[in-house]
């Protein structure tokens, strides 16, 4: 599956107060947190760094690899580091809207990196331009550094509650100033945001637990929706931020975003994949001699289909890793090039088969069809394609860049259509049902697919305004 875009990823560590302020090892472990994150965003990636005294911040274009090197990591010196590993949602793909923002506030510095998508910009945007406070870019993260700027409160904990009051919309965000590092979540919990001790001592927040694992911890919590969790490198200390929001945790992190090792609401992305696989078999049956994922997120769902329906899972697409999630796909020609640098079919396998190949979803259709045709030019017999989510035919506004809604091709086609335009033989989506069966977290949002907004979207849709003023 391409489409849909993740909106960051983020990754701080407080080291403990006895490191040495003119070391870079916490900017290091955030460099290495934000590889663990690299699939949650491959446009831009930063890092900043506080000594105490002043914020350094290194961020470009590209990824982490790219970005970073020992000698861009080098000068990013302190015992507190925040990094951001960037796909936009909103603004334009520069380096003007990289992250983390820093800024200088009345407060001292600070750097902001934000996972998610602010639902009221435009209205936060016209306050703070009203208030004559300039702007440099089309990100909202801008927006809520600046927001945060001009908090009252006496001391940042007040400052970040009473700032995120009037936020609606999805925000994990890492809040870094002098001396301590803010973690906070929207009272939604539409994104993942968690927090561990590392062996070291050094206390860390990411995105993604596994990103934490590989950094050396062990236990993780998360940071609760609408809390304000602070690290200064001895402790953490929890403060209420803001309330009111009915949990909505994102069901797509589980689907496709999220990697298979990371847990989230204590379920393990992995096994909710699988089970995803194990009722689509239930619900939607086929009679194949095997079961093929579309690599690398639809194998578990692939796994589970095969368990259930005692068809034998097998490879039949090699994925070369080497080319990213967001790889360039301007035109509908170069869309298809894509898909064969991308795949390749494992023509052994494929021959003369009636295959059941399980996607985890649909957005344009477009790889689909590519993949259709290069298991056809392999030989396949009869495929019969089922995926691992219901259909996709509502945008998201918190933090996911699903491209033109008019694009989504389950708006357009049911089973049948589609499976008639694909050139299968069989096509049968997850129902909403089996979605919230197979994740079994209270408290989901799945309004890609029901169109049932967990928050007001009205305002949503002046998004792009400014994204198109944007530079
Ligand atoms: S609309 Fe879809 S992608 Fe967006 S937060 Fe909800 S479930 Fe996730």
């Amino acid at each position: 599956m391409s489409g849909p875009k993740e909106a960051c990823g983020v990754v701080g560590i407080a080291m403990g107060e006895a490191s040495a302020a003119g070391s870079h090892d916490a900017a290091r472990n955030a460099f290495y947190g934000l590889f663990a994150l690299q699939h949650r965003g491959q446009e831009a990636a930063g890092i900043a760094s506080s000594d105490g005294t002043t914020i350094s911040l290194h961020k470009d274009v590209g990824l982490v690899s790219q970005v970073f090197r020992e000698g861009t990591l080098e000068p990013l010196k302190g015992r507190l580091s925040i990094g951001h590993t960037r796909y936009s949602t909103t603004g334009h793909s520069s380096l003007r809207n990289a992250q983390p923002f820093v800024i200088d506030t009345r407060h001292g510095p600070l750097a902001v990196a934000h996972n998610g998508n602010i639902a009221n910009a435009p209205a936060l945007r016209k306050a703070l331009l009203d208030r004559g406070i300039g702007l440099s870019s089309a990100s909202d993260t801008e927006l809520l550094a600046m927001d945060l700027a001009g908090a009252e409160g006496r001391d940042w904990p007040e400052r970040i509650a009473k700032a995120m009051a009037g936020w609606v919309g999805a925000f994990s965000l890492l809040v870094l100033t002098r001396d301590a590092i803010y973690a906070l979540r929207d009272p939604w919990g539409f994104r993942p945001l968690s927090r561990a001790v590392l062996a070291d001592g050094s206390h860390a927040f990411a995105s993604e637990t596994s990103a934490l694992r590989m950094l050396g911890a062990k236990d993780f919590e998360e940071v609760a929706p609408g809390q304000i969790v602070e690290a200064r490198g001895k402790g953490f200390e929890t403060f209420h931020g803001m309330g009111g929001g009915a949990k909505s945790s994102c069901a797509f992190e589980y689907v496709y975003f999220s990697r298979p090792d990371s847990e989230w609401n204590g379920r393990s992305v992995h096994a909710a994949r699988r089970a995803l696989g194990a009722i689509l078999a239930e619900e939607a049956p086929a009679e194949a001699d095997i079961v093929v994922p579309v690599p690398d997120s639809a194998i578990p769902p692939a796994i589970g289909y095969a368990a259930v329906s005692g068809i034998p899972y097998e490879e039949g697409l090699v994925k070369n890793r080497y080319i990213g999630r967001t790889f360039i796909e301007p035109t509908e020609a170069l869309r298809r090039r894509g898909v064969a640098l991308k795949f390749s079919p494992l023509v052994e396998n494929i021959a003369n088969k009636r295959i059941v190949l399980v996607d985890d979803s649909i957005v344009r259709g477009t790889t689909t069809r590519a993949l259709v045709e290069l298991l056809r030019g392999a030989g396949a017999r009869e495929i019969h394609l089922r995926v691992a989510s219901p259909p996709i035919r509502h945008p998201c506004h918190m933090g996911v860049d699903m491209g033109d809604p008019s694009e989504l091709v389950a708006r357009r086609l049911d089973a049948e259509g589609l499976a008639k335009e694909l050139g299968v033989e069989s096509l049968a989506w997850l129902s909403l049902g089996g979605l919230g069966k197979a994740i079994g977290v209270s408290g989901l949002c799945e309004a890609c697919f029901s169109g049932r907004y967990p928050i007001p979207i009205d305002e949503v849709g002046a998004k792009t305004l400014f994204e198109r003023s944007g530079p």
